[in-house]
């Protein structure tokens, strides 16, 4: 910090008080107060002779009650970042902090108790998250029974839950007997079930239809909002992402821009969802422009920085090019 210390001191008052106010946020206690907190995180896996990086080196933060989605191409390190999140899968550089557990520093016990009580997990297949020879009150129980809460507790809770995910009327149905989007319900119901903080979901919709999916999406959405549960959908369905207030793309196990959501009054007087589209800037104070903006100004090697009172402009090394207003949106 002594470097930023010293650029500091040599900056005018204003670019001084912006310098401080930037350090204040983003370089002292990296996450504090945020439910996820992912540092420079690294995963790799050891196949044979081979190393595959599915994780290389990405930054994450997450706030208590948010409900966020994950999008990438396959292979991009989704599903290891879930895993990782999920207590499944070790980091192997970096630092994962779910509710102050420090994922990497758990011993096999404390990992057994993280999953069980800080998690739910919804997974793609359908088949993965429930038991078949169980009706679905008692898969939703299972949980809460391997979590030592006692009988008649146990099926209040979970007959509450089927309720909550509309599915009163199905509490005897084993899996076989539901639909694709009743046995995600129940899975979800599960997922809840030792109210945990944080909900993680792996392409949950990835077997159903598009009119299924998005009652899936509604329903997390709901859960969200009257739980308060944290829920991180893992998703490469354009039209799900669209539904949340908040998009991180993960491009080659980093994370490499961020969409926000916020409802906004239209002249017409109705509420619009705008959505605007950020570039993530790294612990290390690297960014990464879109590719439209390298090209539209002719971006090469080396650019020219400068810092305004509350921005920073980025100009093409060439002296007579002086394009109007340095703002990247547009
Ligand atoms: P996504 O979920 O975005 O499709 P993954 O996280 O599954 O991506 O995979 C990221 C990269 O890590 C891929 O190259 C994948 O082949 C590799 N990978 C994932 N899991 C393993 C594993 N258990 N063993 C070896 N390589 C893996
Ligand atoms: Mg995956």
């Amino acid at each position: 910090m002594s470097d930023h210390e010293q650029m500091s001191a040599a900056l005018p008052p204003a670019d001084r008080r912006v310098a401080n106010r930037s350090r204040s946020r983003t370089r002292v206690r990296y996450g504090e107060g945020h439910l996820i907190v992912c540092d420079n995180l690294v995963k790799i896996y050891k196949v044979a002779e081979l190393e595959v990086v599915a994780l290389q080196g990405l930054d994450l933060l997450v706030e208590e009650s948010e409900m966020l989605a994950i999008v990438g191409a396959s292979g991009s390190g989704k599903s290891t970042l879930l895993n990782i999140l999920g207590g499944l899968d070790v980091p192997s550089a970096g630092r994962a902090v779910v509710a102050g557990h420090d994922l990497g520093q758990l011993s096999g016990r404390e990992r057994t108790r993280y999953r069980r009580s800080a998690i739910g997990f919804v997974w793609q297949q359908t088949a993965r998250n429930l038991l078949p020879y169980l009706d679905a009150v008692q898969n939703v129980e299972l949980p809460l029974l391997l979590d030592g809460v006692g009988g008649g507790e146990r099926r209040q809770r979970a007959t509450e839950l089927l309720e909550r995910v509309g599915l009163a009327d199905r509490a005897h149905h084993r899996p076989q007997a539901l639909s694709g989007g009743e046995q995600q319900r129940v899975a979800i119901a599960v997922a809840l079930a030792n109210k945990p903080r944080l909900l993680l979901a792996d392409e949950p919709t990835g077997e159903l239809d598009t009119t299924t999916s998005e009652e899936i999406f509604e329903l997390l959405r709901r859960l969200n909002s009257e739980l308060g549960t944290t829920i991180v959908i893992v998703t490469h369905d354009p039209l799900v992402s669209e539904q949340v207030q908040r998009t991180v793309a993960i491009r080659d196990g980093r994370t490499s821009s961020e969409t926000l959501r916020r409802s906004q009054q239209a002249e017409t007087g109705e509420h619009e969802m705008v959505a605007e589209e950020f570039a993530v800037l790294d612990r290390a104070g690297r960014l990464q422009l879109p590719r439209a903006h390298v090209e539209a100004l002719g971006l090469e090697r080396r650019v020219r920085l400068r810092l305004e009172h509350d921005h920073i402009t980025i100009r093409p090394d060439v002296p007579h090019s002086q394009p109007e207003g340095g703002d990247a949106d547009g």
